[in-house]
C-alpha cells in the first residue's frame, strides 16, 4: 500500500482510516498512474478537526502576513510550474500547453487574492456623534474547497486562495480523477503556512460529502457537476450553511446572418473543441442564420476532421482524450440517441476504432470532433450538458428565434453571439439569460470578470474579488463610550 497517496492532516501526511482505493488513471492510455485513498467521514473529520483547531491562529495573522505568505507560495509554484502542468496533463489528458496556461492562470489568481486580500475592508457607518458604528468581513472559520477534474490547479488556487487570505483556514478535497497534481500543488504551497491551515483530503464523493455535513465547516466551494451542487445545496440548506456552487453549462453560440462563415467555424470549433469540451463554458449548442449555414457548416466540419487528437503530452496535439471511459460513454450516448432521431453526422460521431480516429491511438479515452446537425429540441444532446467534443447545430431563420432558443435551457452559466450587427450584439448580453455574455468571441474577458451563474449553472460569485465577499461574513459593530461612575 506504500504507493497510495495520503491525505495532509495537520502537518502530517498520514493514511486513511479506509482501506479502499481509488485509481488514478492516465486518459491517454487507459492504464493506472497513481493510486489513492478513498477518503472517509473519519478522515473528513480528522481534516476539519485539524483545519478548526488552526483557524483562531490564522484569523488573528495580521492579512497583510497572509497576503505575503501567499506571494511566497505563488513564487515557489512558477518555479515548479512546468513539473506541474505535466503531472496535470498525465492524469486529465489536455495538451501540455493548455495545461501549463491553466497552471500559471492559478498561480495568478494567487497573486490576485494575496493583494486584494488585505484591501479586502469594511467600511464605517455614521450614527451617533460618540458612537462608531462599521461593517466588517470576518472569515466563516473552515471553508472547505470542492474542486473538478478539466481545470483542476487552476480552480484549487482560486478557492484555497481567496479561502485563506481571508483568514478561513481551509480542508481542500480535489477530483479523485486529479488528484495526483493535487498532492504536488499542497506539497509545494504548505511548506509557506502555519500548520493546519491547508489541509489535503483525497478521495471521491464518500469524503466530500462528509465533509460538506460537518458542522464546523462555516462554508463550502464546490466547483462541479450540476448533480453534485444539487445535493451539497441540499445538505447546506439543512444546516443554514454558506455554499457558493459553480456548476455546468450549456452554452449556446449562436451565428448571425453577414459573419464571415470560415470565422465563425473557427470560433465554433475553439469553443467546442478546446479541452475535448471539457470546459464548463464549451459551446454544447449552435444556433446559425440559415443565410450563412451551409459554409458554415462545412467549414466547421473540416476543422473537426483535421484536427489532430493525441495525447497531451506529444508534440502537435490540438485536442487529448477524455477524462474516462464513462464520459466517453455519455458523450457517445448523446451523439447516438440525436443520430437515431434523425439527426445528421457531418463529422466525427463514431467511436475510435482499430485506426484511430483522427489519428489517435486506439487505446485510451478519445472521441473524434464531431458535428452534428438537425439534433431535436428534446435530445439530450442539446438538453443535457454532454461535455466532449461535439458540436450540435441547428438551422435558425432568424436572430429572433436564436435568442429564444439560446434561452430554452435550464442551464445559465454563459453564451456567445458572432455578429456585425451593433444592434444584435446590444440584444443579446440584455436578453440571454446567462451570467457571462460575449460578443465576437467564443473565449477571453478582462481579469476579475465574475459572473453569478443563472438557473441550474450555479450560484453565488466564484471568481473575482467578489468571492472574498462570498467567503467572509459581514458584521455590524456599534461601540458607544461606556457610562464611568460618577463621583461627587
Ligand atoms: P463533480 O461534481 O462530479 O465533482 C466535483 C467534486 O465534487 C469532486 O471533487 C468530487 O469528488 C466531489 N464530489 C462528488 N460527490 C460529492 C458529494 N456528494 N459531496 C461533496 N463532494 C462531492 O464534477 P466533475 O465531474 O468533477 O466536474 C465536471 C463538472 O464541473 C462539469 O459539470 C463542469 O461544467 C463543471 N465545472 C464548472 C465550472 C464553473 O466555474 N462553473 C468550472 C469547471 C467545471
Amino acid at each position: 500500500m506504500s504507493d497510495v497517496h495520503r491525505h495532509l492532516i495537520g502537518g502530517e501526511w498520514c493514511s486513511s482510516s479506509s482501506a479502499e482505493t481509488i485509481d488514478v488513471l492516465d486518459p491517454a492510455t487507459g492504464s493506472r498512474i497513481g493510486m489513492i485513498p478513498a477518503g472517509s467521514g473519519a478522515d473528513a473529520d480528522r481534516a476539519v478537526s485539524a483545519a478548526r483547531a488552526a483557524a483562531p491562529g490564522w484569523m488573528r495573522t495580521d492579512a497583510a502576513e497572509r497576503g505575503a505568505l501567499l506571494k511566497t507560495a505563488a513564487r515557489v509554484l512558477r518555479d515548479h510550474a512546468d513539473g506541474l502542468a505535466e503531472i496535470q496533463t498525465r492524469e486529465n489528458g489536455k495538451p501540455l500547453a493548455d495545461s501549463l496556461g491553466g497552471v500559471e492562470a492559478g498561480i495568478g489568481t494567487i497573486e490576485q487574492y494575496a493583494e486584494l486580500g488585505p484591501l479586502h475592508r469594511g467600511r464605517s457607518l455614521v450614527g451617533s456623534w460618540g458612537a462608531s458604528d462599521m461593517m466588517v468581513y470576518e472569515p466563516y472559520g473552515v471553508a472547505a474547497v470542492i474542486v473538478p477534474w478539466n481545470d483542476p490547479i487552476a480552480i484549487a488556487c482560486g478557492g484555497i486562495a481567496a479561502c485563506l487570505v481571508t483568514g478561513n483556514t481551509v480542508v481542500f478535497k480535489p477530483s479523485e480523477k486529479t488528484p495526483l497534481s493535487a498532492v504536488r500543488l499542497v506539497e509545494l504551497v504548505v511548506e509557506q503556512l502555519p500548520t493546519g491551515v491547508l489541509n489535503l483530503l483525497l478521495g471521491d464523493g464518500r469524503a466530500g460529502a462528509p465533509l460538506v455535513e460537518h458542522h464546523d465547516v462555516g462554508v463550502v466551494m464546490h466547483t462541479g457537476s450540476t448533480q453534485t451542487g444539487r445535493r451539497i445545496a441540499e445538505t447546506c440548506a439543512g444546516q443554514l450553511k454558506k455554499c457558493v456552487l459553480e456548476l455546468g453549462g450549456k452554452d449556446p453560440l449562436i451565428v448571425d446572418s453577414g459573419v464571415d462563415p470560415v470565422w465563425a467555424a473557427e470560433q465554433a470549433a475553439t469553443g467546442a473543441f478546446a479541452n475535448a469540451g471539457q470546459i464548463c463554458t464549451s459551446v454544447e449548442r449552435i444556433y446559425v442564420h440559415a443565410e450563412v449555414a451551409e459554409p458554415f457548416v462545412d467549414a466547421l466540419a473540416e476543422r473537426a476532421r483535421s484536427m489532430r487528437v493525441g495525447p497531451g503530452m506529444d508534440d502537435g496535439t490540438e485536442m487529448g482524450p477524455l477524462i474516462d471511459e464513462r464520459q466517453r460513454e455519455v458523450v457517445h450516448a448523446h451523439v447516438s440517441e440525436a443520430v437515431e432521431r434523425g439527426a445528421q453526422v457531418r463529422a466525427g460521431g463514431e467511436l475510435p476504432g482499430g485506426d484511430g480516429a483522427n489519428g489517435a491511438p486506439a487505446h485510451g479515452f478519445f472521441y473524434p470532433p464531431t458535428v452534428i446537425v438537425g439534433a431535436g429540441d428534446d435530445t439530450r444532446l442539446m438538453r443535457e450538458e454532454t461535455f466532449g467534443p461535439v458540436a450540435p447545430v441547428q438551422v435558425v431563420e432568424s436572430f429572433d428565434e436564436a435568442i429564444e432558443r439560446a434561452n430554452a435551457t435550464d442551464y445559465g452559466l454563459a453564451a456567445t453571439v458572432l455578429t456585425e450587427s451593433e444592434e444584435h450584439a446590444e440584444r443579446a448580453w440584455r436578453e440571454l439569460s446567462v451570467g457571462t455574455v460575449k460578443v465576437n468571441a467564443v473565449f477571453g474577458g478582462a481579469p476579475g470578470g465574475s459572473a453569478q451563474p443563472h438557473g441550474q449553472s450555479g450560484m453565488g460569485y466564484g471568481y473575482g474579488p467578489e468571492l472574498l465577499d462570498e467567503v467572509t461574513i459581514t458584521k455590524v459593530v456599534h461601540v458607544e463610550a461606556a457610562v464611568t461612575p460618577q463621583h461627587d
